[in-house]
């Protein structure tokens, strides 16, 4: 089950109690192992009838070699879109045949390492599949896929949507002639057996991410008509299950997302392609929070502000488009109990330098005071990897936890960045650079 506010409370006290977040540690994070695993489970339930599947984790969404650990050990697959993600993916264990390469940009080393380790590499457009061709040494076993955007537009976040007339993702399959050269492609190239379409995440509705999947399952369709076999035998059908941010119900839940691409396409799963998924969002969202101190409450223009270690380093979306990215939030006394009345609006305001930096706007909350805790809900997601390093502030720590028996225990996932780390990423053992190299006044030369 996911993470429900009394479990969040029973954790923080917990928390607070083993001095992981308060005065001197003002902002952490924490992922329920028990949701994690839960959710993992009902993902599987909900593709229970599709004989072969992989589902692979899009490990930008919890970028934690510890998180990826515990998804391998519980049968998942990692969809990875970089040398650092690659990397990671390797750390956590995953064998590279269940690891799915994705980028849009992906260089020729890249490529070359990928397809050498037996990665599935996802071709993003013609171009590069060309490179991959070339590049593929004899005997490769890399399942070599091929990105496509069937168009069918976008949702209701525009830099989620992946599918519109004029996105940067795939091959876009609704321009005029491009569906032949697809076609034809494809079937000059027989090592291609996947097509792969991530149709948008945050704000997609469902029937249009099936409508979307429906095309590729009838490109694979045309591609096997032209070829005269099966050559496609796998369809990768992307992320992007929408993740409700309102309260603590999932909905909509895997077993809907079947249902809707069943619905679009009564062929999409029953059996005959391999069927790969790229879930992030909707496995760790609700299963972590993010808690915060309130270092201090005033009052501006007869408006309440509370100012907290949460902003835009941990939440950079949420700030930046408040709309889009709304965050669930409930107010804690310093020993991590729920606060209750008297509500009244108010400000939650970070700790960076800059007038725009906070996670809610006149959100009615219990009052909150100095040494209170603010938790922000459904944070598992994007949250703890989207870091910004804006001001220096470190990236905080992340725990995982796990209540049993009615007591919560908890493991470190990522330390706490100090900072000694921050000044060593910003230079610090270059401090004298430029200074040895153009000499110390205008003009002058290094000796
Ligand atoms: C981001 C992404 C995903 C995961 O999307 P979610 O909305 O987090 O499920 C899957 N596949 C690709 C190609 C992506 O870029």
């Amino acid at each position: 089950m996911p993470l429900r506010v009394e479990n969040v409370e029973a954790a923080l006290r917990q928390a607070v109690t083993d001095g992981l977040v308060g005065e001197d540690r003002p902002v952490a994070g924490f992922i329920d192992v028990r949701g994690v695993r839960d959710t993992v489970a009902g993902l599987h339930d909900a593709f229970a009838r599709v004989p072969d599947v992989l589902h692979a984790f899009a490990a930008k969404a919890c970028p934690l070699v510890p998180v990826l650990r515990l998804l391998a050990d519980a049968g998942m697959g990692c969809e990875v879109a970089s040398p650092g993600e690659t990397r990671l993916a390797l750390a956590a264990g995953f064998a590279p045949e269940r690891i799915v390469l994705d980028s849009p940009a992906k260089t020729r080393t890249e490529i070359r390492e990928a397809l050498e380790r037996g990665i599935a590499v996802n071709a993003d457009n013609l171009t590069e599949l060309d490179r991959v061709g070339r590049l593929r040494p004899a005997g490769s076993r890399s399942v070599v896929g091929l990105r496509v955007n069937p168009q069918i537009g976008g949702g209701s976040i525009a830099a989620m949507s992946t599918a519109t007339a004029h996105s940067k993702f795939g091959v876009a399959l609704a321009d005029p002639g491009v569906r032949e050269q697809v076609v034809e492609a494809v079937v000059q190239r027989p090592w291609v057996t996947r097509l792969h379409a991530h149709i948008g995440s945050q704000g997609c509705p469902l029937s249009l991410i099936a409508e979307g999947l429906a095309a590729v399952h009838r490109l694979a369709e045309e591609i096997a008509e032209r070829a005269g076999r099966r050559q496609i035998t796998s369809l990768d059908l992307g992320g992007g299950l929408p993740v409700n941010f309102t309260d603590d119900t999932t909905t909509p839940t895997y077993a809907d997302y079947v249902s809707a691409l069943t619905e679009a396409e009564p062929a999409l799963l029953d059996g005959r392609y391999q069927v790969v998924t790229e879930f992030g969002r909707s496995l760790l969202a609700k299963n972590g929070f993010t808690a915060a101190a309130v270092e201090y409450v005033k009052e501006a223009g007869g408006r309440r502000i509370a100012l907290t270690h949460a902003g835009a380093q941990v939440a950079v979306r949420t700030v930046f488009m408040p709309d889009a990215w709304p965050v669930r939030i409930t107010a804690h006394r310093p020993d991590g109990t729920l606060k209750s009345a008297p509500v009244l609006p108010q400000d939650i305001a970070g700790p960076l330098c800059f007038a725009g930096d906070l996670v809610a706007s006149e959100r009615p909350l219990p009052e909150l005071a100095e040494g209170d805790l603010v938790v922000l809900h459904d944070t598992g997601a994007y949250y703890f990897s989207a870091h910004w390093a804006y001001n220096s502030l470190p990236r905080p720590a992340v725990h995982g936890f796990l209540e049993r028996d009615g007591e919560v225990s908890f493991a470190v996932i990522r330390e706490a960045q100090t900072v000694d780390e921050v000044a060593a990423e910003s230079g610090a053992a270059q401090a004298d650079a430029l200074l040895s190299a153009f000499g110390t006044s205008p003009g002058s030369r290094a000796a």
